[in-house]
């Protein structure tokens, strides 16, 4: 089967060359594909009758996603490495050095290798349309664009265009495209084609780039470079080193000729390729498509939701199923509330327009979509309602049994609890087969991560269903079983726990959380709990307590701290006051009240810190609340912030070696308390020489794309 159409010159000698990778919902660029596109390329070279060539894609709404990810882990060796770039490159240079106009239509997804194809054409026309994602996301693999994208983005939009989309991996929209001018003109999605061919023939002037005065100023283009690198610096802490390279190629490269930009993308790509940090990038990147793809297709989709609770959740989690078209019905107990739910929609929405992202007539459509209530009108037909009222077990089900009043027997009911029992939640429900849990991340609009709590009478329908419209959100769903904290609140609170173990012994919380930054966490423990709030957290925090006295830390400080008031941010402060200080005065409530454990070294930080969650993911793992190492990585990185370039905490048990990880925990067990003694799966594996994940490698399974 072939990879790419090629359609019969048109009367005006028109040449088509659409993409239609066989059996996959998106394109990508296999290897093969690359042979066919040389192939077709050539021939249209030597073909006088050629006078204009467009590419584009026969896939409703998706152009290219991206190079092969499989080819791309497989590149172990930095000379392969080197020889892929090249071998893109010089494809690509073949369509950049076409003597006839080339344009590429862009129609949906554009990503990766798609946009380096899409930037070898003298032109690019996107569809006015909200699926066109137009972006170079290798950073976030690891890498960086090798097929020309750090050498033609920037000759192509200016440096200063071009350097967040290629340093971030940020994806701008068809509108956005247009307005920085990596696409030269919008077309009505059904007229793409024929637009593009137009504009392949008639042409267009060259546009002027809108530059900022800085590119013109002496030293003003080393000025941008230095702001870029403070910038990737500041949110990176030098653990990344693509977007370093990156910055780097983009810098030399625009002063050098063409070609020799291309040679320096490629030396960096072999370099970053073979680096652990792509590896483990790339390896989160497979667990994650495999994940997408264990998620089945219900046997009838989620048409009309409701959302129960209009709070900071229940009006985020039903932002999300407006945003995707889904109609939804908000529930309150009082018409302020409700209001207010509705009103956090409307900004959503508006934002999203505002930007640039939908068009006035798709932000009303989609405005339109909710609607609010205080009683249990309306609720007849929503096939999907999820409660996010507040966190009491009695009022979770007390709504469960108004739900089942008015909703239709077969409609779902989520809870969107962060602490109770899903099952407990079900009691005394009329039909507890159709209760699952959807254990949403605050904030709901930004976190990846949704865990899909299944309690032992939840059906497989209302889990299907469930995980089916958590993708359908955006979300990766994490399967978990119904128990306490669930996955990713048991091992944060592990080390959470031990963080104010540590306190308590006298390191202060701003060191702490310095040396987990240092490590690579988005934001250390003790930041972490004051964003959360302390009151939220406590609730966790003795659900864990009770549960899994021997291992799980005391909540009495956190205690201490709501009692006094200090709930974190929302409040006068936690840890930290008003003026982001540490807090001196919280040392009062602890237990004990050392001022200094004396010199307690950041290596020492971090292995108490996260001794306690690779045990206790091991545990969880053992008990079978998630059932593969994979899925605590994927949760623990998307959910919790631990470093992705560290893999997740699977991975990083593995690069310790499950020998080394018990031997520290046993040291400790000794040295601090009970709490460290290993868990009995870990011990195994150190006795085996196992890994969590097998092998030397990842497993990857079926194809994945992007990049
Ligand atoms: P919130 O206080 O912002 O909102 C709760 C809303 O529920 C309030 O507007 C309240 O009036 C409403 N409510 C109370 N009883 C109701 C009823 N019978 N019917 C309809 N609405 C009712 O709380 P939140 O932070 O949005 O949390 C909601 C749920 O989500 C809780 O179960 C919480 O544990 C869970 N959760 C919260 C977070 C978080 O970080 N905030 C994260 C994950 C899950």
């Amino acid at each position: 089967m072939s990879e790419i159409l090629m359609k019969p010159l048109t009367d005006r000698g028109v040449a088509y060359l659409l993409f239609d990778s066989p059996n996959r919902s998106v394109n990508v660029l296999s290897q093969t594909a690359m042979v066919e596109l040389e192939r077709a390329v050539d021939e249209i070279s030597r073909n006088r009758d050629v006078r204009a060539l467009v590419i584009g894609s026969a896939k409703e709404g998706t152009f290219i996603a991206g190079a092969d990810v499989n080819a791309i882990g497989a590149l172990t060796d930095a000379t392969a490495a080197r020889e892929a770039s090249r071998r893109g490159q010089a494809i690509y240079g073949k369509i950049a050095a076409l003597p006839i106009p080339t344009v590429a239509a862009i129609n949906g997804i554009c990503l990766g290798g798609g946009t380096e194809l899409a930037l070898a054409c003298r032109y690019r026309i996107a569809a006015d349309d909200e699926r066109v994602s137009i972006g170079l996301p290798e950073v976030n693999l690891g890498i960086l664009p090798a097929w020309g994208g750090c050498t033609r983005l920037p000759r192509l939009i200016g440096i200063e265009a071009a350097l967040p989309m290629i340093l971030t991996g940020a994806p701008a929209t068809a509108r956005r495209a247009l307005k920085i001018g990596l696409v030269d003109a919008l077309a009505a999605p059904a007229g793409l084609l024929h637009a593009a061919a137009q504009l392949a023939i008639e042409g267009m002037p060259p546009r002027r780039l809108r530059r900022s005065f800085l590119v013109g100023l002496p030293g003003g283009p080393a000025l941008i470079f230095r702001t870029a690198k403070k910038r990737v610096l500041a949110k990176t802490h030098g653990q990344y080193p693509a977007p370093i390279e990156a910055l780097d190629v983009v810098r030399r490269g625009f002063a050098s000729t063409e070609a020799e930009s291309l040679e320096m993308e490629g030396e960096a790509f072999a370099r970053l390729v073979t680096g652990d940090v792509a590896r483990r990038l790339v390896g989160l990147f497979f667990q994650m498509e495999s994940n997408k793809r264990s998620v089945e297709e219900p046997a009838s989709p989620t048409k009309r939701g409701a959302v129960v609770g209009a709070g900071v959740m229940g009006a985020g989690i039903a932002t999300l199923l407006v945003r995707k078209g889904i109609p939804v019905r908000l529930r309150d107990v009082a018409h302020d509330r409700v209001g207010a739910g509705l009103a956090r929609i409307r900004e959503a929405i508006d934002e999203r327009r505002r930007k640039g992202d939908l068009t006035d007539a798709a932000a009303r459509s989609r405005r339109a979509l909710a609607s609010g209530t205080v009683d249990w009108i309306g609720f007849g037909n929503v096939d999907f309602a999820i409660e996010a009222a507040l966190e009491d077990l009695a009022i979770k089900r007390a709504i469960v049994k108004d739900l089942e009043a008015c909703l239709p027997p077969s409609a779902i009911i989520a809870t969107n609890t962060s602490s109770l029992s899903v099952a407990a939640i079900a009691e005394g429900a009329s039909r507890p087969e159709n209760i699952v849990g959807l254990h949403f991340f605050n904030p709901v609009d930004k976190m990846p991560l949704v865990e899909v709590v299944l309690a032992p009478r939840t059906s497989n329908e209302a889990a299907t269903k469930a995980f089916a419209l958590a993708k359908r959100l955006g979300k990766t769903p994490i399967p978990v079983r119904d128990s306490p904290g669930f996955l990713v609140n048991r091992l944060l609170f592990a080390y959470v726990g031990e963080a104010i173990a540590m306190y308590e012994e006298g390191t202060t919380a701003s060191e702490i959380d310095a040396a987990m930054q240092g490590y690579g966490w988005a934001m250390g423990p003790f930041r972490m709990l004051d964003e959360v709030g302390l009151d939220v957290a406590l609730a966790v925090a003795r659900i864990l307590a009770k549960a899994f006295p021997a291992t799980a830390g005391s909540p009495r400080l956190i205690e201490a701290m709501v009692q006094a008031g200090k709930l974190g941010k929302k409040s006068r402060g936690g840890f930290y006051g008003r003026n982001r200080k540490e807090d001196a005065s919280v040392r009062g409530l602890a237990s004990s009240s050392r001022e200094s454990a004396g010199t307690v070294s950041r290596e020492e930080i971090v292995e108490r810190l996260t001794l306690p969650l690779l045990n206790e993911a091991a545990r969880a793992l053992e008990e079978g609340v998630v059932n593969s190492a994979s899925r605590i990585d994927l949760a623990m990185v998307l959910g919790a912030g631990f470093p992705p370039f560290r893999g997740g905490p699977m991975a990083l048990a593995d690069d310790w070696g499950a020998a080394a990880v018990v031997e520290k925990l046993r040291a400790r067990a000794e040295r601090i308390g009970t709490r460290f003694h290993p868990a009995a799966l870990l011990v195994r594996m150190a006795t085996l020489w196992e890994r969590f994940h097998g092998g030397g490698t990842q497993s990857h399974g079926a194809p994945a794309t992007a990049g």
